[in-house]
């Protein structure tokens, strides 16, 4: 299976629906878990500046802007990747689909031109067109390719976020619990991206945020 597919079946899967149901305030808390205890992560505002904390053990604080920045980076760096886009292309499939399908037609003709057309005679001519046979095969080939990334199929990403530029205003317009349902069905153990797990000072390599986080997926 291409990635596209897998992460498309992954999405359609409706068990994925069942990730920290519920409203909450926050677009990750419910994507986060302590690396200690594996128990989830709340935000405490009792601190000037807000942090996520282990909810049942404590065992675990760390800076919640920080962390916030850091996930957001890695989610919209995958929703702008091209095998994604497919996922979130509207109906139609966009002026993309468009601009891979003018192009893979006449491809296509002139390759059944050159099929149909007669034999040259000698065979330094018949090699080279041969050659040309194959050339414009594997450009078709690649342009196909292309065009099913880029065809949508049943998507719930598609649902919830609109594909086109500008996608961090966009981010940032989105309504939590919609950033809520997209962190769910990216970050998880079985999601393309991982669990995100918030570890200790201790157990990290320093205590930059980048350090103290881990991405865990099931293979
Ligand atoms: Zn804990």
């Amino acid at each position: 299976m291409t990635l596209f597919k897998e992460v498309g079946n992954l999405l359609a899967d409706p068990a994925r629906q069942t990730v920290n149901p519920g409203a909450g305030k926050h677009e990750y808390t419910g994507a986060l878990k302590c690396d200690v205890c594996s128990g989830p992560i709340k935000v405490s505002t009792k601190t000037t500046v807000p942090k996520y904390t282990c909810r049942d053990q404590g065992c675990v604080v760390i800076n919640k802007e920080g962390v916030d920045r850091v996930v957001q980076g890695v989610v919209l760096g995958y929703l702008v990747r091209e095998d994604v886009y497919a996922m979130v292309a509207p109906a139609d499939g966009g002026a993309e689909l468009e601009a891979v399908r003018s192009p893979l037609a006449a491809k296509r003709a002139e390759l059944a031109e050159l099929e149909t057309a007669p034999r040259p005679q000698g065979a330094r001519a018949k090699v080279a067109m041969l050659d040309m046979i194959d050339e414009l095969e594997g450009e078709i080939t690649e342009l196909e390719e292309r065009e099913t990334r880029l065809t949508p199929g049943p998507s719930p990403l598609a649902e919830l976020f609109d594909h086109g530029p500008d996608i961090e205003p966009r981010w940032k317009a989105t309504p939590v619990e919609v950033k809520r349902q997209i962190a769910a069905l990216l970050l998880s153990t079985d999601g393309p991206l991982g669990q995100v797990r918030v570890m200790r000072v201790a157990d990290s390599e320093s205590d930059a945020v980048t350090d103290r986080l881990r991405w865990v997926t099931t293979d």
